[in-house]
């Protein structure tokens, strides 16, 4: 996400936060330390049910590379959509349930630190511990704002996946993502008639979210329906592991291809990319051969697999490009472009 301030990295996932997360710092400045304080609360919870939902991801094999953190919650980016209902059911319910179990586990102790008066009173920022309380009751507005079952909520999810089961994804998105729109209504009609302009903005969030769902289920379902020998572009050149550097240099300098299959002889033996000949160009100039630089494992697509297929192993290794193979012969690269023109082709067509 752009516009975002990496603050720090822990198991491996990079914390940013939004600049309009620093501005509401800002404001809440304004306001005395107290309200920083809670923001800080916010911050803190909203971390953590984030970290929650990676920690299942993860789980499951799916990449999270960075959480950002909004003033209105956090967007933990996967590097791809999980294949299995089951497996969104678990990693969006990670969230909300951290939250809840926070509130169990510190309800007592809390209650204990501060007295019942103090933890059971309208939520204020009046003094010390009412802040503290205020910032123990959030994890309770966390957890019950995101099981809303509607898009983009994590109810949405929830939802979505139990609805997957019997109906089908597409089917099920459509409801979540409907759900999500009539939410977003009932948040705008609330925020107007109350003058609550951050329930309108979280409104119209609310809305767009719900409406990217759909669609991207949508571009999930028409990579389903072609192979990628529909799109393989037919020309392509390869290297042999005894190939310099500079040549292959010269070669994206004067072809449209930046990525290419290692052949010696008849094998398949690696795959190098721009990004790999540049590096080893920068450290060991360009007479240092291929076989130095090249990837020896990489996954291999098959020009009858689908583009879902293809799509999946490019987001999961982070490459751009791939080899494709047809039986045990290199028929060719396939591109993250490749497959981004043939969605928009078909997305015009409708
Ligand atoms: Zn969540």
């Amino acid at each position: 996400m752009r516009a975002a301030v990496k603050l720090f990295t822990i198991l491996g996932i990079e914390i940013k936060v939004h600049v309009t997360f620093l501005l509401l710092i800002f404001f809440v400045m304004l306001g005395g330390i107290k309200w920083v304080a809670l923001v800080f609360g916010v911050f803190f919870f909203v971390t953590m049910h984030e970290i929650c939902h990676s920690v299942v991801a993860k789980h499951f094999g799916i990449k999270v590379r960075e959480i950002t953190l909004l003033p209105i919650g956090g967007i933990a980016s996967m590097s791809r959509m999980p294949d299995k209902p089951y497996q969104e059911f678990w990693i969006s319910l990670a969230g909300p349930a951290s939250n809840i179990l926070v509130v169990l586990i510190l309800f007592f102790p809390m209650k204990f630190l501060l007295g019942p008066e103090v933890l059971l009173h309208p939520l204020s920022t009046e003094t010390w511990p009412l802040t503290m309380a205020y910032v123990f009751w959030i994890n309770l507005i966390l957890a019950g704002f995101n099981m809303i079952p509607a898009f983009p909520m994590d109810g949405g999810r929830v939802l979505r996946s139990l609805l997957a089961i019997w109906l089908g994804y597409v089917k099920a998105t459509r409801i979540a993502a409907l759900l999500g729109h009539i939410f977003a209504f009932a948040f705008a009609y609330f925020g107007i008639m109350r003058g609550n302009i951050i329930l309108v903005a979280i409104a119209v969030f609310v809305y767009m979210a719900a409406s990217g769902e759909e669609a991207q289920v949508n571009i999930k379902e028409i990579l389903k329906r072609y192979r990628v020998y529909d799109i393989l572009p037919r020309d392509f050149l390869t290297v042999t592991s005894e190939t310099s550097l500079g040549k292959v240099l010269e070669m994206i300098f004067h072809s449209h291809q930046e990525d290419f299959p290692v052949v010696d002889g008849p094998d398949l033996v690696g795959f190098i990319t721009r990004k790999d000949i540049m590096t080893a160009v920068h450290s060991s100039g360009v007479g240092a051969k291929v076989e130095a630089a090249m990837r020896k494992s990489f996954p291999k697509i098959k020009d009858t697999d689908t583009l879902i297929k293809a799509h999946k192993a490019m987001s999961d290794t982070g490459l751009r490009a791939l080899p494709v193979m047809k039986g045990d012969k290199v028929a060719g690269v396939i591109t993250i472009e490749d497959v981004s023109k043939a969605y928009a082709m078909v997305a015009l067509r409708g």
